[in-house]
């Protein structure tokens, strides 16, 4: 998915100083942004608490909503740079073109994630036949500076490994690793990202790692993380410094855990890019409106999306200030 702001804010964000090393919880209010003609989300980061969780520095939530009489997700070809997009669906599909030649349909339970690199472009679509719903999110992790670079890639992943814990806790681990489960999608800096589920009535303990910071998304139900019941589209900062996470559930719930060693680089992140500095973003833009090394995707209807205009002032990488 892109970011469709016309006007988006630069993100400028990384450094450990004021990452906490000790448990909090930090309720993130999401923001409603429109994307396209008919998607709304529920941005949860970058929120104005807090830009990055690990490496993650992007969290979109959107549905479920009831698309069937609609064309549903719509988003033109567009660019990324610098980062990795997680594609993960709750209840219906999307259809991935990429400019490598990539075409593959996500599902619900299986992992997209695209290796944006020193550049690639994609579009995402609703197939014209599609399910009545459509509920997931869409997630962002920067890459680090010795990666940044690296070629682009698409992989599409149907299994993905399974934990389970007491009180009826299960797990899917989509990036990294959660309490010995490792997914085998590509990851480039220590992270997790996880989706659990807990059924009515369930009281556990997930096993986390006290040197990753951790937030939580809740997807459905009402999943209560650490003593704090959530809503689904809410966002909760657990901090670092656990070496499990209290889970409770009055009804079926579920929630993706996502969380990371902290993110000791300083980004700059625009539009749908990641870099470190003005001028790498600058070029970025200037390379896509030239038709310049971001490739072509094949077999999307309709014109691909123009970058928006730079801010009048330098993009500078300052800290993760609030
Ligand atoms: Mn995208």
């Amino acid at each position: 998915m892109s970011n469709l702001d016309l006007h988006p804010a630069p993100a400028l964000c990384g450094g450990r100083h004021d990452v906490t090393a000790r448990p909090v919880r930090e309720l993130l209010p999401a923001k409603d942004v429109r994307l396209g003609e008919s998607t709304m989300v529920r941005r949860l980061l970058p929120n104005l608490g807090r830009r990055m969780v690990g490496a993650w520095a992007f969290v979109d939530h959107y549905g479920p909503d009831d698309i069937a009489d609609e064309p549903g997700m719509q988003v033109p070809p567009h660019p990324h740079m610098g980062l990795q997009t997680v594609s993960w669906l709750h209840a219906g599909e999307v259809l991935h073109r990429d400019s490598l030649g990539s075409l593959q349909t996500v599902r619900p339970g299986e992992l997209g994630l695209m290796t944006a690199g020193r550049a690639i472009s994609h579009s995402e679509e609703s197939p014209r036949e599609h399910a009545p719903l459509l509920h997931g999110a869409q997630l962002w992790v920067a890459l680090p500076d010795a990666h940044r670079h690296t070629a682009p890639m698409w992989e599409h992943h149907a299994e993905l490994p399974r934990v389970t814990g007491g009180g009826g806790i299960r797990a899917t681990v989509l990036m990294g690793e959660l309490d010995g489960a490792l997914s085998p999608a590509t990851a480039f800096t220590p992270i997790v990202g996880a989706d659990v589920t807990l059924p009515a009535g369930c009281d556990g303990r997930l096993p986390v790692r006290p040197d990753f910071e951790y937030a939580a998304l809740t997807m459905s139900g009402e999943a209560e993380v650490d003593g704090v019941r959530l809503a689904p589209g809410s966002m909760l900062y657990l901090g670092c410094g656990r070496s499990e996470l209290p889970l409770r559930a009055d009804v079926d719930s579920a929630f993706m855990l996502l969380g990371g060693e902290p993110f000791e680089e300083r980004i700059v992140m625009w539009w749908n890019f990641v870099g470190r500095s003005h001028e790498d973003i600058a070029q970025a833009r200037s390379d896509w409106m030239t038709g310049s090394h971001f490739g072509t995707v094949h077999g999307y209807e309709g014109a691909r999306l123009p970058a928006p205009e730079l801010p009048p002032v330098a993009l500078k990488p300052r800290g993760r200030a609030r």
